[in-house]
């Protein structure tokens, strides 16, 4: 006898728990199936920063809803996210100076706590840093970072406790659908599931799943890296930052450490395959990044690091909502951003399944189709430099 469900999520992740929770939340019979364990895909490497800052209004509408859970996270999930509220700073070229002033402008109007400051003023919040190309910034102070592994099983503990069955080292081999509607998963280890909802979160191994209906996604896989340092002893930095000044993020980790991203990742790898360590290139060159904002993390130790991967698309947005078929939702393609928003993007996701429409953030420029039409979403003041948008590598000549 094959098992029945009212919902599937495909994928173990901070979002297809997140979604399990929400569901269960609503009172429905949810199996999620996870092919390895809870958070061993991207999640489990993420450097997990909450920020608020985007250059676009639904994603910094999601962040700020997901905000609200992770400074109230025992109330309303139960356990500990790890957040914390370190504070953030976002900078910019001067060229970007009047894009950051209407993005905060459009941060305030959603709710969000952010301020612009001047050169100054970071220089007051991080006396460490040196601010020499910076004019303004700017500055969430409610902002920080999480727990990426603790925040997955806190929603994936929450869920049990409201009954979802939870499966681990349990792959969905394919989604079934009858008239152009879904009615459920076949799996390696259960049988076949029936259910009227599946939702696929399955990072970059989402679009092998939906290939053989016939559902075209364009999500990418990239490796990226994370680099670990000791910092000097003298030297103390609170804030998370992405720096677009200097092409990089970095974060705080414990009492000494500091964590920084940078670079350009290497296309089309296989998340099942790839070297999730470090290259000894790659340390160097981001001490040498973080070393141009810290001049003292010349003296810095480095830690090694780790590589996990991003599931890109081409506007490095997340695809999130129904597919071409009934009862078939997607949530996936975050393009290395997508730890952050991993509550809001479930309650959002619940909404549509339980009431038809999501009441929280408006979605819909999110959804799949825009691809199929040509579209990308951008938000109306966009940035170009990024922490991977590599203008520093090419200026260097490197690739
Ligand atoms: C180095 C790094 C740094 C990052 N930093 C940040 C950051 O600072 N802030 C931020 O917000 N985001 C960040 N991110 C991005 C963020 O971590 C991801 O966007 C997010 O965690 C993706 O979560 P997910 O649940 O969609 O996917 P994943 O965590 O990849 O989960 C997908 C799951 O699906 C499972 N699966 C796949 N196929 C099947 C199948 N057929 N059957 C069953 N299970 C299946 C996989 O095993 C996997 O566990 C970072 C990512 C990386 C790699």
């Amino acid at each position: 006898m094959s098992l029945t469900a009212d919902a599937v999520v495909i994928g173990g992740g901070v979002h297809g728990t997140s979604i399990a929770w929400h569901l269960a939340k609503r009172k429905m019979r949810v199996v999620l199936l996870e092919k390895k364990f809870l958070a061993s895909g991207g999640t489990g490497k993420s450097t997990a920063l909450v920020r608020q800052h985007y250059d676009n209004f639904v994603e910094s509408a999601l962040t700020h809803a997901s905000w609200k859970y992770f400074v109230n996270w025992k109330e309303i999930v139960g356990g500990d996210a790890g957040f914390v509220q370190s504070g953030f700073i976002r900078t910019v070229i001067p060229k970007e100076i009047a894009a950051l002033k209407a993005n905060i402008e459009m941060h305030a109007q959603i709710g969000i706590s952010t301020k612009l400051i001047s050169a100054r003023e970071v220089q007051e919040i991080e006396p460490s840093w040196d601010v020499s190309d910076i004019e303004y910034a700017a500055y969430e102070p409610d902002s920080g970072y999480a727990d990426p592994q603790a925040t997955t099983l806190a929603f994936a503990d929450g869920a049990r406790d409201l009954g979802a069955k939870i499966r681990q080292e349990t792959g969905v081999l394919k989604i079934n659908v009858r008239n152009d509607r879904v009615v459920g998963v076949t799996t390696d280890k259960l049988g076949d599931i029936a259910a009227p909802s599946v939702i696929i979160a399955a990072g970059p191994w989402t679009p092998h799943l939906l290939k053989p209906l016939g559902i075209g996604v364009p999500i990418t896989c990239e490796r990226h890296q994370v680099a670990s340092f000791i910092l000097p002893k003298d030297v103390q930095t609170r804030v998370c930052c992405i720096d677009g000044a200097k092409e990089m993020y970095f974060r705080p980790e414990g009492h000494n450490l500091i964590l920084v991203g940078c670079g350009v990742g290497a296309k089309h790898v296989d998340p099942d395959h790839y070297n999730e360590g470090i290259d000894e290139a790659h340390i160097e060159f981001t001490a040498e990044r973080i070393s141009a904002r810290i001049p003292k993390m010349i003296e810095g130790q480095s830690q090694g690091g780790w590589a996990g991967f991003y599931d890109m698309t081409p506007d490095e947005k997340c695809l999130l909502g129904e597919l071409p078929v009934k009862g078939l939702y997607i949530n996936a393609g975050h393009s290395g951003t997508g730890f952050k928003i991993g509550p809001a993007a479930g309650l959002c996701l619940a909404e549509l399944i339980c009431d038809g429409v999501a009441k929280t953030v408006d979605i819909t420029p999110l959804h799949w189709s825009r691809f199929a039409q040509g579209k990308k979403y951008f938000g109306d003041h966009p940035y170009s430099t990024s922490w991977h948008t590599g203008h520093t590598e090419k200026a260097k000549g490197e690739s």
